[in-house]
């Protein structure tokens, strides 16, 4: 923490494929948690990493016959509009690994030099873990029931099969052209050393906060303590926070498991980025989360109230019962982001509204939806109005003004035709995507 900024380091994704809602739990969670620090008054430096070598991308490139960074690069443009659509705040840095092998190897040869890692005979170079004493202390493991002295290659692995894990991989056959040199000859940077030198690098060598899902904790967030502590010799992390896995059937949402939605499916069907913002931040980060179809049709009906509740609010002085709301909204945000309390809050607001006038309550909506994200501010937006949709506004607008309603009615169902709903008010026309 330096100043009133908080340091937050976030796993991003594998940019091999389309994310899937499931990662998306993930993001939206760290949206929600720098968003409420933000919402706090603080000012937040959120490093999100793009993992753009690994054996699941290589093998993408090596099979179209491409280079990985034209493999990579589809998937990091669809990320970044995903994020778009679900109206997450961008990160300060996205780091991809590729641009980072010289801060890699650098930290690989830290620990070499401190004799916590070494070399094995084909010129992979490995972490031991019994040269570490903190090792395991994130995700409890007890070492006395361990097989000690075993190696494992491959990134991910449980913790029945604690081993030596892979920091810089030797060079093999299926790895193609992709490849780097290496004082240990030509390779690839195992996936933990990753985070430990690119946050390290943009954060400093201890800072406050560091993110993932559940299934990041062990191996690699362990291992990533390891990679850090052992170099600097200083605490690498105050807090570490991570979320629960969406599921499907009660099973984790996961590509291996060929059980997914991406953002992209569910869009093509017809729900928006919003309704599925609304479902994932919906429960609690450390409760699973079932996903349903039945909750975007939920997540539809709760934002269509409070859509119209929101129309009808207004600049001005926030009567005390409004700001009752938000002290509540304020107070669950702060209880580690006890969302859905915020959003009992939210929909205590939209009642009290609807039966006592929504005058002076804007500036409260807006409050809350600096952390929430999912308010649809029909002014704000007119602006993004497309010009066609403009012009036949305006000539609507004349339409009524010269009381030629049939005109009027007309144009409204030209717009709505192009997929635009128009209302009226004492202000003039609303006009919203439908
Ligand atoms: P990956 O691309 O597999 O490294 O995952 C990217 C992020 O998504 C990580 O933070 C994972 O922990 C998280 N993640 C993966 N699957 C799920 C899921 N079903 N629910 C919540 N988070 C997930
Ligand atoms: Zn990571």
């Amino acid at each position: 923490m330096d100043g009133r900024e908080v340091r937050m380091y976030t796993c991003g994704p594998t940019v091999y494929n389309y994310a899937h809602i499931g990662n998306f739990r993930a993001y939206t969670f760290e949206d929600i948690l720098r968003r409420t620090i933000e919402f706090n008054g603080w000012k937040v430096k959120q490093v999100m990493n793009l993992t753009d070598v690994d054996d699941k991308t290589i093998r993408g490139a090596n099979t179209l016959n491409i280079p990985l960074n034209a493999y990579t690069d589809t998937y990091k443009k669809a990320f970044f509009d995903d994020l778009k659509k679900l109206n997450i705040e961008p990160a300060e840095v996205y780091p991809a690994a590729t641009d980072h092998i010289p801060e890699m190897i650098a930290l690989v040869e830290k620990l070499v030099e401190k004799g916590v890692a070494y070399k094995s005979e084909d010129g992979s170079v490995y972490f031991n873990v019994r040269k570490f004493p903190g090792y395991g202390k994130l995700a409890h493991i007890d070492f006395d029931n361990q097989r000690t002295g075993a190696r494992c290659a491959a990134d991910e692995y449980d913790k029945e099969n604690v081993g030596d894990f892979a920091l810089w991989k030797a060079w093999e056959k299926s790895d193609g052209p992709v490849g780097w040199d290496s004082p240990w000859g030509r390779g690839r940077p195992g996936w933990h050393i990753e985070c430990s030198a690119m946050s390290m690098k943009y954060l400093g060598e201890t800072f406050d906060l560091h993110t993932g899902g559940i299934d990041n904790l062990f191996p690699h967030h362990e291992n990533e303590i390891a990679q850090a502590e052992a170099a600097t010799g200083k605490e690498f992390v105050k807090t570490w926070m991570h979320c629960a896995h969406l599921r499907v059937n009660g099973e984790k949402m996961s590509k291996s498991l060929g059980n997914f939605f991406t953002l992209r499916d569910l869009i093509e069907k017809g729900w928006s980025g919003r309704e599925i913002r609304y479902v994932l931040i919906n429960a609690h980060y450390r409760a699973g989360l079932n996903f349903a179809f039945s909750a975007l049709e939920d997540a539809r009906k709760a934002l269509s109230r409070i859509d119209a509740c929101v129309e009808k609010a207004t600049e001005g002085e926030a009567p005390e019962w409004a700001k009752k709301h938000l002290e509540v909204f304020t107070l669950a945000v702060n209880d580690d982001l006890n969302i859905p309390r915020a959003f009992a809050a939210l929909f205590e607001l939209v009642r009290e509204a609807n039966a006592k006038g929504a005058a002076g309550t804007l500036d409260v909506f807006r409050k809350m939806d600096k952390v929430l994200g999912v308010i649809f501010f029909g002014k704000a937006e007119k602006a993004e109005l497309p010009d066609d949709i403009k012009a036949l506004l305006a000539e609507r607008a004349e339409a009524r003004k010269a009381k030629n309603w049939a005109e009027s009615d007309r144009l409204r169902d030209e717009i709505a035709a192009k997929g635009w709903s128009v209302k009226d008010s004492k202000e003039g026309q609303t006009c919203t995507k439908k």
